[in-house]
């Protein structure tokens, strides 16, 4: 099964791409994850990636595509995936329809207000990634990770004006996928909240539709 999770910064995107990932045993590949790796590291690719993120705006298609084209062809990926954060943009998923066949296109829809508080109370932790929520997932202790007790800090794009700017770029960019994809007969919305058992149900029953 090839999936794709569509939704705005905040809708619970890579929470629930991870739970249904550990569900049915098909890797979750998270362009996030994969980008912030790459930064860490300081490749040539990250370098690249670093400035237009710190900016609140998209990494450029080419570099984006190229990471994905090397991740799907690896092994783990044979039964499927979830993919969680790509595609983006139109031409994104015209370049993707042409690399690989996708069954299903969840779109999890959340209202604005809930998308700014959850994304404001955001707290990832530095040393494992581990991630928080100061108003519905609180550490044990205040700004310690309960993993691993490494320090919680908020990423720069989760800090109010990178909100603003991320979620301006997702309604003029992003959501013209759920017509794209509506087209094709794939997508299947599901409404989240803060009920995450509730949201994955919903999940689960959207990709067996
Ligand atoms: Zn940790």
């Amino acid at each position: 099964m090839n999936l794709i999770f569509l939704g705005a910064p905040g809708a619970g995107k890579g929470t629930h791409a991870e739970i249904l990932s550990r569900e049915i045993h098909i890797p979750q590949i998270s362009t996030g994850n994969m980008i912030r790796e790459a930064l860490k590291s300081g490749t040539e690719m990250g370098l690249k990636a670093k400035a237009y993120i710190e900016a609140g705006n998209l990494v450029p298609d080419e570099v984006v595509i190229g990471i994905i084209r090397e991740r799907l062809n690896r092994d783990d990926c044979k039964n499927g995936f979830i993919l969680d954060g790509f595609p983006r943009t139109i031409p994104q998923a015209e370049a993707l329809d042409k690399m690989i066949r996708i069954d299903r296109v969840i779109d999890i829809e959340v209202p604005e207000s809930l998308i700014l508080r959850r994304l404001s109370g955001r707290r990832v932790c530095g040393s494992c990634g581990a991630s928080y929520n100061i108003h519905t997932r609180k550490p044990k202790v205040e700004g310690v990770c309960d993993t691993c007790g490494g320090t919680l800090v908020q990423r720069k794009d989760d800090q109010p004006e990178t909100v603003k700017a991320r979620l301006k770029v997702y309604h003029e960019q992003t959501e013209p996928l759920t017509g794209y994809y509506k087209k094709q007969g794939k997508l299947r919305t599901v409404h989240g909240s803060d009920d995450t058992a509730a949201t994955h149900r919903d999940i689960l029953n959207a990709v067996e539709a």
